[in-house]
């Protein structure tokens, strides 16, 4: 399980979401067989989905990220729920590169490549989905959220996401937080705020010296004296089941189902998001076209 934690400081100027991701991303990295490097692609676009996902202020709302700037690793995308439970996946979980030489770290923006947008959706179930999409900075991730919510929503944001790879590969540690300021925020604060910030450490290397999610939000919200909002459990969550699958097929259309019986004697599908199969032989195909046809008028 993960933690995160949405907290607001005493005079409600500044809110800010912060996240241990490390058990959600080891899930991601054993799904997925992801190498480091898109290990912490994958990782951070997790960690920040889950965290824009906190953000979003009723019940059933999702949000969705996707990035494609032409690097190796393809289109990365993560889904998170209200509650900060998120999924997602990469084109290329293989794609694997040197550590950044400048910063000696795995080198997500190179992997991600700068070509191509930044997207976001959120989605309340009901009506159209609000979408929108900016140039990809520097491929980080961490950039492209600050860079969204400051042209799209044109809310002063800072994001820090990081992703922690052992040496056998597996997620040594993940997490990230999200501050953002709301209307009427004094200088004097934005200066005490910036100076915390640039003088805390990673995130991953806070919660490898130990700290919890809370010690994390007492740092980075010192002086501010930050009461807790919400305290979440978070984790790794696919909400795919037998069900979806079968109205996924059963909107592919009468002719597409039928060539799958006839070329394919069936149909496997593969969740992308949990790697989780559903098998349809050809009889179950043919009831779902039989139940898809009950409620259509006659053709005559
Ligand atoms: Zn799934």
């Amino acid at each position: 399980m993960g933690r995160l934690i949405r907290a607001i400081s005493r005079d409600g100027g500044i809110v800010l979401c912060a996240l241990d991701s490390t058990d959600m991303v080891e899930k991601a990295r054993r799904i997925h067989s992801t190498t480091p490097t898109a290990s912490a692609a994958l990782g951070r676009m997790l960690t920040g989905a889950s965290l824009m996902g906190c953000m979003l202020k009723n019940a059933g709302d999702s949000v969705t990220l996707r990035v494609n700037g032409g690097g190796l690793i393809g289109t990365v995308l993560a889904v998170s729920d209200y509650m900060g439970n998120a999924r997602g996946y990469c084109s290329d979980p293989a794609a694997d590169l040197p550590l950044n030489a400048e910063t000696n770290k795995l080198n997500v923006g190179g992997a991600v490549g700068t070509d191509g947008y930044f997207g976001v959706i959120r989605d309340s179930g009901e009506g159209e989905p609000y979408s929108g999409q900016i140039p990809i900075v520097s491929g980080e991730i961490g950039e492209e959220i600050t860079s969204y919510y400051a042209r799209s929503e044109q809310i002063p944001t800072a994001c820090a996401l990081g992703v922690l790879v052992d040496t056998d590969g597996s997620i040594k540690k993940a997490g990230g937080y999200l501050l953002q300021l709301l209307p009427g925020a004094l200088d004097e604060e934005i200066d005490a705020l910036e100076q915390n910030i640039s003088s805390a450490q990673s995130v991953t290397k806070l919660l490898d010296d130990g700290m919890s999610v809370q010690q994390i939000v007492n740092t980075v919200l010192s002086g501010f004296e930050p009461e807790i909002l919400d305290d979440y459990n978070v984790s790794y969550l696919c909400s795919c089941s037998r069900e979806r699958t079968e109205r996924a097929l059963i909107s592919l259309g009468e002719k597409e189902l039928l060539e799958l019986i006839e070329e394919d004697g069936g149909a496997q599908i593969v969740c992308n998001f949990c790697r989780a199969e559903y098998d349809f032989s050809a009889s179950q195909l043919k009831q779902l076209i039989n139940n898809s046809t009950v409620d259509k008028p006659p053709l005559i």
